[in-house]
């Protein structure tokens, strides 16, 4: 087990941040951590990073006693603070170099520490700018330099904290590619507050709110329990009533303009019947797209107030 933590309590004077929290993740899941704003997600990654203690319970990452022996844990660990401390002034590869003889990693990996700031540098897709002062860069080029120092000594654990806040649409995409690739061979947990983010990057989801744990569960284990919205787009116009024909229907939403939004109970996928039904209906397929607004909505139904 690469994580195990378990019935951890935290409490901030009076403010009690987390309440019995447990769960435990293997080696190369990608969890989504995702909770509202004040859900106790950053509290929770300084836990198991070692920065702060909690009251009590237990943690674990890569066998190691976390609050036993955090500098040992550490050495399991990248972590992507919130609010990434990065000294702007630096050229990244500097800076790079300067976190390595910091944290000693020269005892922590079997390559040279050039070869190995090298091999970052290209993992992050920073090759390009490598010589550029890190102020120069954009926001998202920035969070790729904080993901390089967090994976400079190859933890097998990397922990980060809202990654992609702040960055533009694209940026988004290429922050959320590259946690997709470090997750291939280490357990990532990351916090987010966006649905659509853990869909696109995670195999599992812990939502959390008000400091306790409300699920835990894989990607697919959430959606078999959804129903199934298809959002299709015919080239003719068809009645409600047409659509009582199919097995499975749960409702028919005219969007207009020929669209429609079908739910279905989720037993099978309805495409291909939908298509069938086009044809003995002798209309057009223009548009056919799976809407997974039942995810989104669960988690609004979950954490609203
Ligand atoms: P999230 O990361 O999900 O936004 P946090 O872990 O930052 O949540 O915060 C959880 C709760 O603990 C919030 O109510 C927050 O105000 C409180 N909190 C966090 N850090 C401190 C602190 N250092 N002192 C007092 N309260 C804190």
């Amino acid at each position: 087990m690469s994580i195990q933590v378990t019935s951890v309590c935290k409490t901030y004077q009076t403010q009690k941040a987390l309440n019995q929290v447990s769960f435990s993740a293997d080696k190369g899941e990608v969890i989504g951590f995702l909770g509202p704003n004040g859900a106790g997600k950053s509290t929770l990654m300084k836990i198991l990073t070692g920065f702060i203690k909690p009251n009590s319970g237990t943690v674990f990452v890569d066998q190691i006693d976390v609050l036993q022996n955090p500098k040992a844990a550490q050495k399991a660990i990248g972590y992507l603070p919130e609010h990434n401390p990065l000294y702007s002034d630096m050229y990244v590869r500097e800076y790079l170099q300067f976190q390595a003889s910091v944290y000693q990693i020269s005892k922590l990996i079997d390559v040279t520490v050039k070869e190995q700031i090298e091999k970052c540098i290209a993992k992050v897709g920073l090759t390009l700018e490598a010589d550029k002062k890190i102020n120069q860069l954009s926001k998202g080029y920035q969070q790729r330099v904080g993901l390089a120092a967090a994976i400079l000594h190859n933890p097998k654990v990397l922990i980060l904290d809202e990654p992609t806040t702040g960055l533009d649409p694209n940026q988004l995409l290429e922050i959320r590619t590259l946690i997709t690739t470090l997750g291939k061979d280490k357990t990532v947990l990351f916090s987010t507050h966006i649905m659509q983010e853990v869909e696109a990057v995670c195999d599992r989801v812990i939502i959390i709110k008000k400091g306790t744990v409300l699920i835990d569960k894989t990607l697919v284990e959430l959606q078999k329990n959804h129903q199934q919205i298809i959002k299709v787009i015919f080239n003719n116009k068809v009645n409600a009533t047409q659509f009582e024909r199919l097995a499975l229907l749960v409702s028919s939403k005219d969007l207009g303009g020929h669209t429609w939004e079908l739910t279905f109970e989720n037993k099978e996928d309805m495409r291909p019947k939908l298509f069938y039904f086009a044809q003995e209906n002798n209309l057009t397929i223009l548009e056919l797209s799976s809407v997974n607004k039942t995810l989104e909505s669960l988690f609004t139904v979950l954490t609203s107030h």
